[in-house]
């Protein structure tokens, strides 16, 4: 079935540039979440999020207050008109959030990554009327991203919108989960109406990484930013190092740069963009010739019982482009994986010749 997603729709919400959710990682306390959410709300927040179950990664840390939780909520929409938002991942979750008049619900990455869990939560949500925002999964897989939006839109669910919270992965990183911009980009060209709301404290896993990644979300034209906040960071039970004071988040908004996403003059880019084009079609041809010289030598290869493979130059030439790319003064790391995916291709085509 081909899949339509329009704009979110946060009952007018959805028109603010961007679109600000921000609130602790978890609800503690009734102090902690009605202190957090005035706070916010002088600062401007409309929409505060809280979560109530927590998904931890080893039992024994705080799993969330649970369904107590929930009346607290109520009552931060009652005294300061916000929206407020809270992440479901079980059937339960969704009956008890709805039954306590929650706003918007979020699946979070845990939950999108399981494809069980996510047609649950798809049959759980059936006729409701509710704008639900699908965490991308732990995992770079932007399959699995559609394939849980698309489980909500089978169930009936029009209101759907996107958090890009950053990819896990497992070596040593600056970023508690890798950005992969290219990753929502991608998304965004799919469906080109979608939603897209960054959560720059789970990727940057860090205080001081939440404003710059917020900015980049915003150069790249994200609908919105989900960042969590907490009247006592230092003593918060979870994610205690991502949250930012209320006052911090105000002062961290105001400095950000909102950017026209529909240029006025496309003069100036239309002249650049022709030029990409033009630079595009001599890489092209540049690798169609070099795919061409590769299968020569593959030629070469078998007529003289050669294998394909042959490492010591394979490490030679990937050090000389590394040298090559730092005097072009282009990232080291891009020329090395375009090097590989076009070493990946050559061999590909002399195994070919092998056969
Ligand atoms: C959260 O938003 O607090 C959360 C648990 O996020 P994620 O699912 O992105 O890890
Ligand atoms: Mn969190």
């Amino acid at each position: 079935m081909e899949m339509k997603i329009t704009k979110l729709r946060l009952g007018g919400l959805e028109k603010e540039n961007p679109i600000i959710i921000s609130g602790p990682c978890s609800a503690e306390s009734r102090e902690q979440v009605l202190e957090t959410a005035t706070q916010l709300a002088e600062q401007g927040v409309k929409i505060f999020r809280a979560g109530i179950w927590k998904p931890r990664t080893k039992p024994g840390g705080f799993e969330g207050i649970g369904t107590v939780g929930l009346p607290w909520l109520k009552e931060v929409k009652q005294k300061t008109g916000m929206l407020v938002a809270t992440e479901v991942a079980t059937p339960t979750h969704v009956l008890e959030s709805i039954k306590a008049g929650i706003d918007i619900l979020w699946i979070g990455a845990r939950t999108v990554s399981n494809p069980f869990a996510m047609q649950e939560l798809a049959d759980a949500l059936k006729g409701v009327d509710i704008p639900v925002l699908v965490k991308n999964p732990v995992n770079p897989d932007l399959e699995l991203w559609i394939g849980a939006i698309q489980r909500l839109y089978n169930a009936g669910l029009t209101n759907i919108g996107v958090i890009h919270r950053g990819f896990s992965s497992y070596d040593a990183k600056l970023y508690r989960n890798a950005p992969l911009w290219h990753i929502p980009i991608e998304l965004r060209r799919r469906f080109p109406e979608i939603t897209i709301i960054a959560d720059p404290s789970h990727m940057g896993g860090k205080r001081e990484l939440v404003a710059p990644l917020s900015q980049q979300a915003l150069d790249l034209c994200f609908d919105g930013l989900i960042i969590e906040s907490h009247c006592n960071p230092d003593c918060a039970l979870s994610d205690a190092k991502q949250q930012l004071t209320p006052d911090v988040l105000g002062y961290t908004l105001k400095m950000l740069v909102v950017r026209d996403g529909q240029p006025q003059s496309t003069e100036n880019i239309s002249v650049l963009r022709k030029q990409i084009d033009e630079i595009d079609e001599n890489i092209l041809t540049m690798l169609s010739k070099r795919m061409r010289i590769s299968r020569e030598i593959g030629t070469y290869k078998k007529e003289h019982n050669m294998t394909v493979l042959q490492s010591g130059r394979y490490n030679q030439l990937l050090e000389n482009r590394n040298k090559m790319a730092e005097a072009l003064n282009i990232s080291p790391e891009f020329v090395d994986s375009i090097m590989k995916s076009i070493h990946e291709e050559s061999v590909r085509v002399q195994m070919e010749i092998m056969k």
